[in-house]
């Protein structure tokens, strides 16, 4: 059987070379799977940013006439519906529509009438929209919301004869979240009366949670009869349905709602002696107590076997193969990889390497004023361009933003530091609307943003961005397999750089302050795509030209 992507493509748009070139791969293994059974079914895309991934994700979903389409970002979502959004449907979660019975008042249909004692069974914008997507030849949401429906809600979601997750580098830590059962410390005082002891073992919450599963079904149906008597008999449902939520109705959904995800995780975690946990319960008075899958092979087995026949990853960079293939149980001899280099010139996306030495937690100290010196220096080289500072974790980036505000208090102005997850989009739209050389400075901004040209025409890479061994999970992940940590190094240092350049007419330079950088280089080149190292190894040399090695 032979089969014709290029049909397929997003009508209006001319595939470019790099993208014609994915999809003849993936026409051929296509084929080869239609023709064969034991072909293998899970297909790696991997394509640096400027190729246009979303067009090839669409042309095989356009193809299909029958696929599931998940992204992780908001941005992408955004960017698949702005695009492509008569042929496809999208479904985001209930909190993102307005129930319609309460014309006068925007509540989102999560806490609608219909979630009321005897409320309505009627089909809302949130429920049209999910059924909608379940009809629909090419059905797209999130990938966490996604693994929700599915596990949690156990959703009836056919199989489809195909799934692709964008952005797949981010489904491990997705699927991670999605079964991890978190308790706040509100949480804790309330349900079980005061805060959960600090044990060493996840094995050692299991007697200590078993007790509590009766309560906490109590407690369910205690808010279930109070919700109630929020609704008095005497009153007609129509006129009570009426009224939008008082807020002690409010308070009892949320509270339910939280209690059924709670009850849900907890079942799953008692039941799941066969794996391993791991506890995350920060030092902090008010922490939240989270029990962490350290894996989630099985599920996402599960997810990437049941939902489709054949399975599409798409991402800048997925990592080392067999490393991807543990993560996901799958049999790496069941995985087949398609990628193509950059469409951009090196001198469009240069990286400069001024290492100031290795930083680690036992450097920091003595190495960070020389890196908040040289990150003056860039700015003062930059001063009409707007940038993007990669610091390492939000308390560097503080004693950053306060060092420069001492050292060079006129570049100091010109930056605006993003705190806290919360702060991400206003500071973006701040940067956008100014007309003056903003500069970000955060640790969280490697992915999931869109700035082009004049929104960003340098970067600096404090760090080289290590996942943080301080926390448990990552810690125990990385004490299992030494390549999975290296392979996550490697994905969020091309994730940043690809910030750089985001078109055929724009570019960007990367300043890389970390003298980890070339040692990483030279252990894990295997780790990194060729159009990354095309820019780095040459970054790597000059500089030791300039010192005359
Ligand atoms: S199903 Fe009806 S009652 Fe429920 S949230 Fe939607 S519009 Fe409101």
């Amino acid at each position: 059987m032979s089969v014709d992507l290029l049909e397929h493509f997003p009508a209006g748009c001319t595939p470019r070379p790099e993208q014609a070139r994915l999809l003849a791969g993936l026409a051929d293994a296509l084929a080869e799977i239609a023709d064969d059974r034991r072909a293998p079914r899970v297909l790696l895309v991997e394509a640096p940013p400027g190729v246009g991934k979303s067009h090839v994700a669409m042309t095989l979903a356009r193809w299909s006439g029958d696929a599931y389409l998940l992204t992780s970002q908001k941005l992408l979502q955004d960017q698949y519906e702005r695009e492509f959004g008569a042929e496809l449907a999208l479904v985001k979660g209930r909190d993102n529509y307005v129930c319609e019975r309460y014309p006068a008042a925007a509540v989102p249909t999560s806490r609608g009438a219909c979630r009321r004692p005897r409320g309505p069974a009627c089909a809302c914008p949130y429920a049209r929209a999910k059924q909608a997507a379940v009809n629909a030849p090419i059905f797209c949401t999130n990938t966490a919301y996604f693994a929700t429906l599915r596990h949690w809600h156990t959703e009836h979601l056919r199989r489809r004869r195909l799934l692709i997750v964008d952005e797949a580098h981010n489904l491990e830590s997705q699927l991670v979240s999605v079964f991890t059962a978190r308790f706040s410390h509100d949480e804790m005082r309330e349900w079980f009366g005061r805060p959960l002891p600090r044990l060493a073992r996840a094995d050692e919450y299991r007697p200590v949670l078993a007790e509590y599963v009766e309560r906490l079904e109590a407690r369910r149906q205690e808010i279930a009869r109070a919700l109630d008597v929020v609704h008095p008999p005497p009153l007609p449902d129509e006129v009570f349905l009426e009224a939008p939520l008082t807020r002690d109705e409010h308070d009892l959904l949320e509270q339910r709602d939280q209690l059924d995800g709670a009850l849900a995780r907890l079942t799953f975690f008692l039941d799941a002696e066969d794996r391993e946990w791991i506890v995350r319960y920060p030092a902090e008075p008010a922490a939240a107590l989270s029990l962490v899958p350290l894996t989630v092979a099985a599920m996402a087995q599960s997810l990437l076997a049941d939902c489709a026949e054949v399975t599409v990853l798409s991402s800048a960079y997925l990592g080392h193969r067999e490393v991807l293939a543990e993560c996901f149980g799958l049999d790496a001899g069941g995985v087949r990889v398609f990628t193509v280099g950059s469409p951009f010139s090196l001198e469009q996306r240069p990286i400069v390497y001024r290492p100031v030495g290795a930083l680690s937690q036992a450097t920091r100290a003595r190495l960070e004023p020389a890196v908040f010196a040289e990150v003056g220096a860039i700015l003062a080289a930059h001063p009409d361009d707007k940038g993007l500072i990669h610091v390492g974790s939000y308390e560097m980036g503080r004693r950053l933003v306060h060092d420069l505000a001492a050292r060079a208090p006129r570049e100091s102005r010109r930056l605006l530091w993003i705190d806290s997850a919360g702060g991400k989009q206003p500071a973006l739209e701040h940067h956008r609307a100014s007309p003056l050389p903003t500069v970000l400075v955060s640790p969280s901004l490697r992915e999931g943003v869109d700035l082009p040209d004049d929104f960003l025409r340098f970067q600096v890479l404090t760090k080289l961005p290590y996942p943080d061994l301080g926390d448990p999970w990552t810690a125990a992940r990385q004490s299992r397999d030494h390549r999975w940590y290296a392979v996550e190094t490697a994905k969020a240092l091309v994730q940043a750089y690809g910030r750089s350049c985001r078109h055929a007419d724009d570019h960007g330079v990367t300043y890389v302050l970390d003298g980890q950088f070339a040692r990483f280089l030279q252990y894990y080149r295997v780790l990194l795509p060729e159009w990354f190292l095309d820019a780095a190894v040459p970054a790597v040399r000059q500089l030791a030209r300039d010192d005359g090695c």
